[in-house]
C-alpha cells in the first residue's frame, strides 16, 4: 500500500475535514506493514471501504426555546461499518460539533468496538446544539426534535446510540423516551439509560474504571505500583470524575481537572472530601471548576483558559475532556516534568506530535481507543441485559469489564511489542482491530 497516495487521495476528496483526516492517517501509518502481509485486503480495497462511512444522515432539527423563538441545529448520525455487529457510539451534544468531528469519532469507534471483544459496529453521531444555559425543558425539547429525525434509522439490532460529551443519563432518558413514543416498544435500543428503566450498573463509571483498569495494566508491564502516584486528569465531565473516583480509592493522588473555561491544579492532590466537593458542583449544579478553586485558594490554583499540562507536576496523564487537548509542548513540559505514562480517558486528546514525543520518549502511552474502551463495554453489556431482560449485579459488571481491558490490554501487547520489549500501544491497538473488522468484511463479501 501507498501511504502516502492513499492519503492524498482522501485529502482531496474530504478536504475540510481535518479531525477525521488525523485519525484516518494515524491508523493507516500503523497498519500499513500488516496491509501489505495479506494481498487479499488489497484485493478487497479494503483500507478505502474500512475508511469511508457506511452512510452518513444529516438532518436539520428545529425546536422552541423557553422564549417561544424556533431555533434549528444540525443533526448527524455517521454509521461507520457493521461488519461485526450493529452500528454503536455515542452522540455528542457540543457547539463544536461538525461532519469531521463525527466521522473521525465513527471511525475510531469501529476500532474501538472490535478491541471489546463484543459484536458491535461503529457508529457516531451528534449536534452542535449545546445544553449547557439551557433549561431542562429546552433539553428535552430539543432531544425530542432530535430523536423525531433519527429513530427510523436505529434500533437494538441494527444502531444503538449513547452518551458522549454533553449527552449524560438526563438526555439518553429524553431521547429513549421519545424513541419509545414513536416505535411503540421497550427493547433497550439507546445505552446509557436509567437504571429504572433498563439502564445497566456501573455504566456512568464504565470509562473512567476501564481507564484506571487499563493504567494498572500497563503499569504492570513495568512492575510499577500505583498507589501515591501524582495523577494529572483533565475534563470535569463523565470520564474524568469517574476516573478520579477510581485512583482515588486505589491512592492514587489526582492533581487537576478542567473544563472549557479553564483549570484547577491541585499540587498536593485532592482529599475525599474535596473530591465529593467538586463531584457535587459538576453534577448536582452543573457548574464549573473556577468554583472549587474560589472556595480554596489555599491549596488550589485556577488557570483561566488554559489546559493543566504545563503547569503539573505529575508522573501520569489522563486526558479526558476533548480531542487534540494536548500538543506538543504540552506533552514535552509533562515528560519534562518526570510523566511516565498516559493513558487517554478522551477521544484523540493528543496531538501525532505530542503522540510522537510520548513514543520517542518511550514511556507508557495508551490511545483512547483501547484504554477508554471500557464505556462502549458496558453499554455492550447493557445490551446483552436488555435483550435478556436480566439486571446483572454492580460487581458482576465490574468485573466483567477489569476482564475486558485486560484482554485489550492483551491484544495490545501481542500486536504492539517491539524487539526490546517497547509496547506501542498505538500499533498494538490498531492493528487487533483491524483484523478482526477485515476478516470479518472479506467473509461477507464486498457490498
Ligand atoms: P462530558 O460532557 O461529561 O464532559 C466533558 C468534559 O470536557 C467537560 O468538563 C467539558 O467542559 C470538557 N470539554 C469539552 N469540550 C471541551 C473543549 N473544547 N475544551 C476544553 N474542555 C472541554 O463528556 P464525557 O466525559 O462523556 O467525554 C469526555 C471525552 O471522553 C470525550 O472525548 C468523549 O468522546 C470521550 N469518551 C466518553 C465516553 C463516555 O462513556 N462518556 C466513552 C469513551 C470516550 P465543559 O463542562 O466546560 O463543557
Amino acid at each position: 500500500m501507498n501511504v502516502k497516495l492513499f492519503l492524498d487521495d482522501l485529502r482531496v476528496r474530504f478536504p475540510n475535514e481535518p479531525e477525521y483526516l488525523q485519525a484516518v492517517e494515524e491508523v493507516v501509518t500503523s497498519i500499513a506493514d500488516v496491509y501489505d502481509t495479506y494481498p487479499v485486503f488489497e484485493r478487497y480495497n479494503l483500507l478505502e471501504r474500512l475508511c469511508i462511512p457506511d452512510r452518513v444522515i444529516m438532518f436539520r432539527v428545529s425546536w422552541v426555546d423557553d422564549n417561544g423563538k424556533v431555533r434549528n441545529n444540525m443533526g448527524y448520525r455517521v454509521q461507520h461499518n457493521y461488519a461485526i455487529g450493529p452500528y454503536k457510539g455515542g452522540i455528542r451534544f457540543h457547539s463544536s460539533v461538525n461532519l469531521s468531528i463525527l466521522k473521525f469519532l465513527a471511525f475510531e469507534q469501529t476500532f474501538k468496538n472490535s478491541l471489546t471483544t463484543l459484536a458491535m459496529g461503529g457508529a457516531k453521531g451528534g449536534s452542535d446544539f449545546s445544553p449547557r444555559g439551557k433549561s431542562d425543558m429546552e433539553v428535552m425539547r430539543f432531544c425530542q426534535a432530535f430523536v423525531n429525525e433519527l429513530w427510523r434509522q436505529i434500533g437494538p439490532d441494527t444502531d444503538v446510540p449513547a452518551g458522549d460529551i454533553g449527552v449524560g443519563g438526563r438526555e439518553v432518558g429524553y431521547m429513549y423516551g421519545w424513541y419509545k413514543k414513536m416505535t411503540r416498544e421497550f427493547t433497550g435500543t439507546f445505552t446509557g439509560k436509567g437504571l429504572d428503566f433498563g439502564g445497566s450498573l456501573i455504566r456512568p463509571e464504565a470509562t473512567g474504571y476501564g481507564n484506571v483498569y487499563f493504567l494498572l495494566n500497563m503499569l504492570a508491564t513495568r512492575g510499577i505500583s500505583l498507589e501515591g502516584k501524582k495523577v494529572a486528569v483533565s475534563g470535569s465531565g463523565n470520564v474524568a470524575l469517574y476516573t478520579a473516583q477510581k485512583l482515588l480509592s486505589l491512592g492514587a493522588k489526582v492533581v487537576s481537572f478542567s473544563d472549557s473555561d479553564g483549570s484547577i491544579v491541585i499540587p498536593e492532590g485532592v482529599s475525599q472530601e474535596q473530591f465529593d466537593e467538586i463531584f457535587e458542583i459538576k453534577t448536582l449544579y452543573r457548574g464549573r471548576v473556577s468554583e472549587f478553586a474560589e472556595r480554596h485558594p489555599d491549596t488550589c490554583t485556577y488557570y483561566r483558559r488554559e489546559r493543566p499540562w504545563r503547569h503539573v507536576a505529575c508522573d501520569i496523564a489522563m486526558p479526558s475532556a476533548t480531542q487534540n487537548e494536548l500538543d506538543g509542548d504540552d506533552a514535552r513540559a509533562l515528560l519534562q516534568a518526570g510523566c511516565f505514562a498516559v493513558s487517554e480517558g478522551a477521544n484523540m486528546p493528543s496531538t501525532p506530535e505530542a503522540v510522537d514525543e510520548f513514543q520517542k520518549a518511550r514511556i507508557l502511552y495508551a490511545p483512547g481507543k483501547a484504554a477508554n474502551a471500557g464505556g462502549v463495554s458496558v453499554s455492550g453489556l447493557e445490551m446483552a441485559q436488555n435483550s435478556q431482560k436480566v439486571r446483572w449485579t454492580a460487581e458482576d459488571v465490574d468485573c466483567r469489564l477489569r476482564d475486558i481491558m485486560a484482554d485489550i490490554h492483551s491484544q495490545c501487547v501481542e500486536y504492539g511489542k517491539e524487539d526490546g520489549g517497547y509496547v506501542d500501544y498505538v500499533r498494538g491497538a490498531n492493528t487487533a482491530a483491524f483484523l478482526k473488522v477485515a476478516r470479518a468484511m472479506i467473509a461477507q463479501g464486498i457490498m
